[in-house]
């Protein structure tokens, strides 16, 4: 039984708190490895590295901090398929989505290595008589993160890579499902030749990020996963006087007009609603046709698709198109969810409920569900069933679909698909979800744009990555500066005000 480590100023560190998680292999069901659960004591360590680490980093010049990135970008691709491979056999999902994992990633590293150009100030020259004004955009100093399961590789990255970018050091509490990834990219970042001690990875459960909530060093927290989590994070974070930035959970709405091309819209459902198994913040888990002609045409395209999706191992290969949840209790809480659309009156048309895999009777495999005829009032579409079960509720008119995904709690993504640019753009304008697609069912934005949803998918302000990344992992110190005859003169004693 391999005993995975914590990462701590450039060495793995076996775990002392004496607790473990079970890292499982989802395909079989069997533990394949134990992740060491940190104590406070353990977080306060890494902290102490961090703190002792920083200062010399953040007096290295921007330009030499992206040279390691540069040179990051280079070892992940060297390691794309290593990187892969570790993160889908603890994850499950199929290798060409696990470095697609990666890649998005890489992409972030990549953008961040703009770090010379994201970071120059700001400059007025003459603000008054003999005086200058500038501002300049200062690290934190010890940040923080804490990532889910479900991109163990992606947003680790999108945390780290601008952080250490702008100067800071960085501390990732991983998910404690899939911890070898974000343990690989540590050492990649120190082989890139960031300084010990500037990116380290605390494997951990609650008693971490407490630890973290309640460290005084630490000055920024950036957390993604459930909505109940974010919003303890960010209140208890908050309170202690923090930068928290948090992104929870989603239950993204696309809406199929009666002028959409139904294939290209089923098309669309299926990589959206069932890749990864449903397990992705950004995929669509409610399909809403408009009109009854629409949804029935859209049935009649899914039905056929659904039945011929191939659910299995990552180690089938490209012949996979999802593979098991992540745990027994994932599986489970799908199960119990799409029994509650089943006794709440929905009408089950694709039942992946006796799915079963030769050779894999104890892995995490859930067969592939479509649920017609759901209505607001039931579970299977007021809660994010993170699984591959597509629910369709259907509207009658776009102003009953808008108002559907726009009543939802959830903001993070949506989409329409039309070919009436007049509508598509009315719903950009009115939907309250912060990332939109038109006829793109996955409207993750590029690293050079900023990711973020709005309502209770975030508690926060600044999204992640893009611009806003340099704003959360920075200061701004604004100098008023004025040189020599003003203060000769003698002192001013009211508030300086422009004639
Ligand atoms: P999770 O909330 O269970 O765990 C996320 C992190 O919080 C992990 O590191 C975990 O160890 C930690 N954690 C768990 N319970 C905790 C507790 N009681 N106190 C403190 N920390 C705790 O989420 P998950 O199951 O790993 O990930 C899936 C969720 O993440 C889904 O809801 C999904 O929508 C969401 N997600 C959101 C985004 C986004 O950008 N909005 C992206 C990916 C995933």
């Amino acid at each position: 039984m391999q005993e995975l480590t914590h990462y701590l100023n450039g060495a793995h560190v076996k775990g002392t708190s004496g607790r473990f998680a079970d890292v499982m292999n989802p395909a079989t069901g069997e533990v394949q490895a134990k992740c060491p659960l940190a104590s406070k004591e353990e977080l306060e360590q890494a902290v102490a590295f961090a703190a002792a680490a920083q200062p010399a980093w953040a007096a290295t010049n921007p330009q030499r901090r992206a040279r390691v990135l540069m040179k990051l970008v280079s070892l992940l691709n060297r390691d794309m398929d290593k990187l892969a491979e570790a993160l889908s056999r603890e994850h499950g999902k199929t290798l060409p989505d696990a470095a697609g994992d990666v890649q998005r990633g890489l992409e972030v590293v990549e953008y961040c290595i703009g770090a010379p150009e994201l970071l120059k100030g700001e400059y007025t020259d003459s603000a008054g008589p003999g005086i200058d004004m500038y501002s300049m955009r200062q690290a934190l100093g010890v940040t923080a993160g804490i990532t889910p399961f479900n991109f163990p590789a992606m947003i680790p990255m999108w945390m780290f890579a601008p952080a250490i970018a702008c100067g800071n050091a960085f501390i990732l509490k991983p998910s404690e499902r899939d911890p070898s990834v974000p343990l690989m990219l540590a050492e990649l970042a120190e082989e890139a030749g960031l300084p010990k001690g500037i990116l380290q990875v605390v494997n951990g459960d609650k008693e971490a990020v407490d630890a973290i909530l309640y460290n005084d060093t630490i000055q920024s927290v950036g957390f993604v996963g459930s909505t109940p989590i974010a919003e303890y994070i960010y209140g208890t974070g908050c309170a202690q006087g923090k930068r928290v930035q948090c992104f929870g959970g989603a239950k993204n709405h696309m809406i199929i007009m009666p002028d959409a091309d139904m294939a290209q819209a089923a098309d669309a459902l299926i990589g959206a609603g069932y890749g990864a198994a449903g397990e992705r913040c950004m995929a669509i888990s409610v399909a809403v046709p408009v009109g009854d002609e629409t949804a029935d045409k859209l049935i009649k395209e899914l039905v056929p698709r659904i039945e011929s999706l191939k659910v299995g191992p990552y180690t089938s290969g490209k012949d996979v198109d999802y593979g098991p949840v992540v745990t027994a209790a994932a599986k489970a809480n799908i199960e119990r969810l799409v029994q509650t659309g089943i006794d709440q009156g929905a009408e089950l048309v694709v039942d992946g409920r006796d799915f079963k895999l030769q050779g894999y009777e104890d892995g995490y495999f859930v067969g592939p569900h479509l649920f017609d005829r759901a209505t607001k009032d039931m579970d299977i579409y007021k809660h994010e069933i993170f699984g591959p079960v597509l629910t369709c509720v259907r509207a009658q008119s776009y102003e009953e679909a808008i108002g559907l995904a726009m009543d939802h709690e959830y903001g993070n993504g949506t989409a329409i698909f039309t070919r009436d640019g007049d509508a598509a753009r009315d719903f950009a304008n009115r939907i309250n979800v912060g990332m939109v697609g038109i006829n793109v069912p996955i409207p993750v934005p590029l690293a050079y744009h900023t990711f973020g949803g709005w309502k209770k998918s975030v508690f926060g302000d600044l999204n992640q990555h893009g611009p806003d990344a340099f704003k959360f992992y920075t200061r701004t110190k604004t100098v008023t500066a004025r040189w020599p005859s003003g203060i000769k003169e003698g002192g001013e004693f009211s508030i300086p005000v422009m004639e």
